[in-house]
């Protein structure tokens, strides 16, 4: 093994500042200082990474990840059933997919910050509006399979009808169906899978589910389904595919309800199933229970438009167990991607793309009709179902000539044409047949399904088709946002790290990018392979004994584990047990998780220093005993601290037949040093986009993988559907691909290979240290909110900055919106305390950046010092007016009490180098109260 520099690269503070910042805390080593913070009743002695254990070089790395990929077989893919072959316009591929001021940039919950992806992901919401011809739709979903499952239970919260039956036609895709059965088995929702969907009208049911197209290509008009449907009170769902819908007539034009569906083939890459972004758009009656993130348009404090995340209160962090889903991560930087590529090629552009590949379709139907293949779907969009004498050895001499087609049985082939499907490959798959191309430019929809109405109008989507057009609106909506390639951003609980560039560099490999999620497993052994090492990876960094990585976030890997856990408990005959104990301090998933798999949620109290009051929770397990399901508990806590008591709560559960959950969030803090499945815990999820370095996407990507004890490990999900079967006790599928976000995996992969067990156990120490560091410096200015009896925090500490309110009037979000000012990103606001700030700096920050940090507050504690003293007006003030544009600071007005020097420069760095919030403080009740979701009309730009 190479000696390796990288976790030198990756933890920034070099010995001498881990020196300095000891010095600081009254530590002599480093060893003493994580003694002191970490309890030794669950420190862990070793880390083994195998092969892995001392780590590989950047260079080494990548060439060990080379021959995995080479194992890969890249086909050319018929395959369809959700997945389509693209090609990313090479402008968005290396402007957003490979560009950190896109990837690395976190959830849009500082609009002001923001507005770059915030309108990319406005114009998401307008190409689905408009494409779909609905009235709203959010950005985004995780995939097509949950977004249908979340579908189903959004008819269900706004039906008036009594009945739990939901009817899905059997011409859909398989792994939609199975993630459908999965999420309404706990809800007692009875799915009822039929050929003929009418059946639905002349029997009880809350909704019904269509694909449009079908499964099996066939176009079928359900205007007069859902007319029906709809004196009945009975909603209609449709999944569809945007690309068809350039040709077809739009399902708000017959009458959907909610339309969900992918995103992929609007220029993402199939990455052997994710990420991709779905969608989900509604009609105006179900907007205000939709899951999911919706961009809004508000204004800001000077009157200009500006856009933020809307209508929060539906969502996990403020409605906890009655919240409209779990969903916190989604697919923002894969939306981003999929509506830049409407916006590359503009309704005109799109309308070819799908006229090309429904032409295509055509010819090779008439093509293998006249050869006396039997085509089943009489209608088409760019998929056919084929009758065949011999499908496996059909499938065989496709493979031999470099193709894949659907499987479907024994006696039907499918086949879907794409974007990337040229005339060779329309001859090479019809040599298969002895059958040969002639062109047809034919459409052969039927009239009465013919898209005749307008999309993508807007200017957005017509102003940027040359590439130098497209390369600036990238790059100016990118300079309205702060990424990490510009300042740290001390998000707590969010573990904004390092994501280096030679873990990104896999991604696009098209041997890791190219794959179809249901290619045949001789082609995906490369694939398969890195997996396992990944699973072996986090396997030795939990302590746990088995991991999945099909839940594609960590609020899909929390509900994974919640099923798991019923289902032991059902397997010892015990499914009566549907009590789940949560901290008050836990994340809003935890609560919104437990409640979408049935269980009742029971609140634990948090005693002063913000640990779980034992003895609350003592009483709370003995009074449930006989119930008592789980417990859902963060560790190291929310609150940043490290509680020795961990070790006899999970007893006290465990005592009483319950199951122990380690949210693994904040796992950051614990690699190396403990592990969840070492210390007690039955289940973890873990956020790779946090501790393993995939970077955040501005909102997702995110692989949730979800990590158990041995007596759990039969119970991990299969995707029974596709044939991806862990064990016949496994659950049913969680997400549409079997292993998720796949095409993800290797920067996890490079992370652990490149940082070795010493590297990652350092990494680990140095966050503790960085946070330790930050408190303290931190604490001559504010007050840090819990500590452990040491004094010492674990990875992140709680500002508390309330005292300010009574003593200056000033707000958390003041001082939030000042940092802005001095180029920071807001740290965790009002989460898990109201009114406070949430720190973690993370192990790859440098000293220099931490000082920065540092002195910004220390700055802000100033100014608010000074409107204590009467020398700043308590409204008139820097902070009151925070952040401060460069409109305002330029304008010929300036009617403040304070100067525009202190207002833009209030430090002097600054001077040569600012970063000029795009707007004004953004007025969030405004938005809430006029919501409009969709592009700014042209007239509002003036
Ligand atoms: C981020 C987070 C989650 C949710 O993970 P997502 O990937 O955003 O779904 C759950 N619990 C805690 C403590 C978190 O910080």
């Amino acid at each position: 093994m190479t000696s390796t520099t990288f976790p030198t690269r990756h933890t920034a503070p070099s010995t001498t500042d881990q020196a300095h910042m000891l010095k600081a805390l009254g530590f002599e080593s480093l060893d003493t200082f994580i003694n002191a913070v970490v309890p030794d009743n669950i420190r862990r002695s070793d880390m083994t990474l195998g092969e892995f254990s001392s780590g590989f070089s950047e260079e080494s790395a990548l060439a060990r990840l080379r021959e995995h990929a080479a194992q890969n077989k890249v086909f050319k893919s018929f395959i369809g059933q959700g997945y389509y072959g693209t090609h990313t316009p090479a402008v968005i591929l290396r402007n957003v997919l490979e560009n950190p001021a896109w990837y690395t940039a976190y959830t849009p919950y500082q609009p002001e910050i923001s507005q770059g992806r915030l309108e990319a992901l406005l114009n998401f919401q307008q190409m689905v509006i408009d494409l779909t011809a609905m009235d709203i739709a959010n950005a985004s979903m995780l995939d097509e399979a949950t977004a249908a499952a979340e579908a189903m239970t959004l008819a269900m919260r706004n039906s008036k009808l009594k009945s739990n039956v939901f009817y899905v036609s059997e011409d859909i895709f398989p792994q939609t169906l199975e993630v459908i059965q999965t999420r309404a088995l706990p809800l007692n929702i009875e799915v009822r899978v039929v050929a003929n969907i009418d059946e639905s009208l002349t029997n009880d049911c809350f909704a019904v589910l269509v694909q449009y197209p079908a499964a099996s290509g066939a176009l079928m008009d359900y205007s007069a389904l859902a007319q029906k449907a709809h004196e009945q009170g009975k909603a209609v769902i449709a999944a569809s595919d945007l690309l068809a819908l350039t040709q077809l007539k739009a399902p708000g034009e017959w009458g959907a309800d909610i339309v969900i569906g992918n995103t992929q083939r609007f220029g993402v890459p199939f990455g052997f199933g994710g990420p991709h972004a779905a969608f989900m758009a509604t009609r105006d009656a179900f907007k205000r229970s939709m899951p999911g993130r919706l961009v809004g348009v508000s204004v800001d404090a000077q009157g200009a438009p500006a856009l933020r995340l809307a209508l929060q209160t539906r969502e996990q962090h403020i409605r906890r167990d009655k919240a409209t889903s779990n969903i916190c991560t989604a697919q923002a930087l894969l939306a981003i991607m999929a509506s830049m590529y409407a916006v590359y090629h503009g309704a005109d552009g799109l309308k070819k793309i799908g006229a090309r590949v429904h032409h295509m379709t055509s010819s090779i139907a008439t093509a293998l009709k006249s050869t006396g293949v039997s085509v089943v779907n009489g209608t088409w969009f760019d998929t056919l179902t084929l009758k065949v004498n011999d499908a496996s050895a059909l499938h065989q001499a496709a493979q031999a000539a470099g193709i894949n087609l659907r499987a479907i049985d024994a006696e039907h082939v499918g086949l879907s044409v794409d974007e990337t499907t040229t005339v060779a490959d329309a001859q090479a798959l019809l040599k298969l047949f002895g059958a040969t191309w002639a062109p047809l430019d034919e459409n052969t929809v039927p009239a009465a399904l013919q898209r005749q109405s307008a999309f993508l109008t807007h200017p957005i989507f017509n102003t940027h088709h040359s590439e130098h057009a497209m390369l600036r609106y990238l790059r100016d909506l990118s300079d309205k946002d702060l990424a990490l390639d510009r300042t740290m951003i001390p998000l707590g609980s969010c573990t904004m790290k390092l994501n280096a560039t030679s873990e990104m560099l896999p991604v696009t490999w098209p041997e890791f990018s190219q794959i179809h999620p249901f290619a045949p497993n001789s082609q995906t052994v490369g694939y398969r392979a890195m997996i396992h090492e990944v699973e072996a990876m986090l396997v030795a960094a939990t302590g746990y004994a088995a991991v999945s990585l099909q839940p594609n976030a960590g609020s899909q890997g929390e509900y994974a584990g919640l099923l798991i856990i019923q289902k032991y408990h059902s397997s010892r005959g015990q499914s009566h047990r549907n009590i789940c104990l949560i901290p008050a301090s836990a994340h809003g998933t935890n609560p919104a998780s437990a409640a979408m798999v049935g269980m009742s949620v029971v609140v634990v109290a948090c005693d002063e220093r913000g640990n779980v009051d034992v003895a609350d929770l003592k009483a709370k397990a003995e009074q449930h005993s006989d119930h008592l399901a789980a417990l859902m508990i963060t560790y190291p806590s929310t609150h940043g601290v490290f509680e020795k008591s961990i070790t006899d709560i999970c007893d006290i559960i465990h005592a009483h037949g319950g199951q122990v959950y380690v949210d693994g969030a904040n796992m950051n803090a614990m690699v190396g040093l403990c592990a969840p499945g070492e210390f007690g815990g039955d289940v973890s999820h873990l956020n790779l986009h946090k501790t393993f370095a995939i970077p955040h996407g501005g909102g997702g990507p995110g692989v949730g993988p979800v990590c158990v004890a041995a007596h759990l490990a039969e119970f991990l999900p299969n995707l029974n559907a596709v044939g991806y079967q862990r064990d016949a006790n496994g659950i049913s599928a969680v997400s549409a691909a079997p292993y998720g976000s796949a095409g993800v995996l290797p920067i996890t992969w490079m992370y652990i290979a490149m940082m070795g067990a010493a590297g990652l156990t350092e990494a680990s120490k140095v966050a503790i240290l960085s946070a330790n560091y930050l408190a303290k410096r931190i604490s001559e200015h504010f007050p840090i909110l819990y500590t452990a009896e040491s004094g010492l925090v674990a990875h992140e500490c709680i500002v508390d900055v309330r005292g300010v309110k009574d003593t200056a009037g000033i707000t958390v979000d003041d001082i939030a919106k000042r940092l802005m000012d001095f180029g920071f990103h807001a740290p965790t606001m009002s989460f898990p305390v109201p009114g406070t700030l949430m720190i973690e700096p993370t192990e790859s920050e440098p000293l220099a950046e931490l000082d920065r940090f540092i002195e910004a507050m220390a700055t802000i504690r100033a100014e608010i010092a000074q409107v204590e003293r009467g020398e700043l007006s308590p409204e008139d003030n820097p902070l009151k007016h925070a952040p401060h544009t460069a409109t305002v600071v330029c304008g010929n007005e300036w009617t403040h009490a304070y100067s525009r020097e202190q207002a833009a420069f209030p430090v002097s760095s600054l001077r040569t180098r600012k970063y000029w919030p795009p707007v004004a403080r953004v007025d969030n009740v405004y938005g809430d109260r006029n919501l409009f979701c969709a592009c700014i009309p042209m007239s509002q730009y003036e």
